[in-house]
């Protein structure tokens, strides 16, 4: 039996495993985190990878776990309300798409993957040879794998040791984001408030029936690859906001969770060296601008075991076939970044009052539908712009 390593147990990492195991293969997951991770922020999952969900008979419990959020609110400096939006327009869903919470969603697919993790742990060396791979681990002790699989993230530990620095692989898209676990009662409950101000974007939701809200901070920046940025920067970046965002950087500052990260893209000339791959963020990031990452991750886990199975004990060719059928998927998915960002972070007081009054006149006006659509269509079509391989 392949026996197979994946580093990370986020969303990418949790799918391979339960697809490896439905083609044969024997898989580990180690994962850095100490514990399972709940929570999180709300992604989408939308198109092709709603099929890979449905396949692994994981749609229903997927969709009973969706955020309910009914509305989005613009709001000015003083809290006055400028705009609302339906909150699936604001987050570019078309009708079937799910929305749910990251730690909901990894934790189903984790329950379903039944494979024991190694929480609290990481691969610190990697030697590769013809026939296998020796993984040495941060407690110290070492194995051999027959593949190795970076599911780590933007920040991949596997990428780096097996590729190369970050630098030579994250794409920075001139912007920060922030997000944090703050008080329920700083958000409304199925709300999404949002407070614009020029380069600047702050945030607050409530997802139904959640014990407490989560804030985002979006902001302009210089490009940051090299380090994790400090929490400070989130105080500086937004000094002089109005609303409640000197409540919200009081609460960030609290925060157990406070995550902080310059926006990138990751981009790769191959995802694979030898018997060492990658998947999900840790090869293809969309970045969360795109608000396609977890689809991308569902998806890639899908086709890369599928075409390692296909490829039997061959890893170059199942790897090779694996990136043939999902580089076009990514690149439709990475270039919508740049244009929602556009729409998350205004530069100016005069884009705010036009994206604003057309909010407010949008629902009057004729052909508004057609206008509605033409906000969701971009994202429909890069969410299915592939052709998944059948089931096993
Ligand atoms: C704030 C924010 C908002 C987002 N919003 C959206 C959205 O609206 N829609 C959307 O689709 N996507 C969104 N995303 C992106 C989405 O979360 C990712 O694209 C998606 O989760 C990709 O999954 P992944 O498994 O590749 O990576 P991740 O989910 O990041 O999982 C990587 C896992 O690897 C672990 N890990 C990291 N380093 C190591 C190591 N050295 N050893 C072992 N384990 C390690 C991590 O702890 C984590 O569990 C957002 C991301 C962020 C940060």
């Amino acid at each position: 039996m392949t026996d197979v390593l994946i580093s990370g147990a986020g969303v990418a990492g949790s799918a391979l495993v339960w697809w490896l195991r439905r083609h044969g293969f024997r898989p580990t997951i180690v994962e850095r985190a100490p514990a399972p991770r709940d929570g999180g922020y709300k992604v989408d999952v939308r198109g092709a990878a709603l099929t890979v969900l449905d396949r692994m008979g994981l749609a229903a419990p997927v969709r009973a776990r969706d955020t309910g959020m009914r509305l989005a609110r613009f709001l000015d400096r003083s809290g006055r309300q400028l705009a609302t939006m339906d909150a699936a327009l604001f987050g570019g869903r078309s009708a079937d798409d799910v929305e749910i919470m990251r730690g909901d969603l990894t934790r189903i697919l984790r329950t379903a993957a039944d494979v024991e993790h190694r929480f609290g742990d990481s691969v610190t060396a990697l030697h590769a040879d013809a026939d296998g791979v020796d993984v040495t681990f941060a407690r110290g002790d070492h194995r051999r794998f027959d593949l190795v699989i970076g599911a780590d993230g933007p920040h991949s530990a596997v990428r780096r040791l097996a590729f190369g620095p970050a630098s030579a692989h994250l794409r920075p898209l001139g912007h920060h984001i922030a997000i944090c676990t703050v008080p329920a009662a700083l958000g409304e409950e199925r709300v999404e408030l949002l407070h614009p101000e020029p380069g600047r974007t702050v945030g607050v939701y409530r997802t139904a029936g959640a014990p407490d809200a989560r804030a985002l901070f979006l902001f302009r920046s210089p490009a940051d690859v090299l380090g994790r940025p400090h929490p400070a920067v989130l105080s500086g970046a937004f000094a002089g906001a109005g609303w409640r965002v000197p409540e919200l950087l009081a609460a960030a500052a609290d925060a157990p969770d406070l995550y902080l990260d310059a926006m990138s893209r990751v981009r790769m000339e191959s995802w694979s060296t030898g018997r060492i791959g990658l998947v999900g963020d840790a090869a293809y990031a969309a970045s969360p601008a795109s608000g396609q990452g977890t689809s991308l991750g569902l998806v890639g886990a899908y086709v890369l075991a599928a075409a390692l199975a296909e490829a039997g004990g061959r890893p170059a060719a199942g790897f090779a076939a694996y990136e043939r059928r999902m580089r076009p998927f990514v690149a439709a998915n990475q270039a919508l970044a740049e244009r929602n960002l556009k729409g998350m972070v205004l530069g100016s007081a005069g884009q705010i009052r036009f994206q604003t009054t057309m909010l407010r006149v949008l629902p009057h006006l004729p052909g508004r539908e057609r206008m509605i659509s033409r906000v969701a269509e971009p994202i429909r079509r890069a969410a299915t712009a592939i052709a998944l391989p059948d089931a096993a």
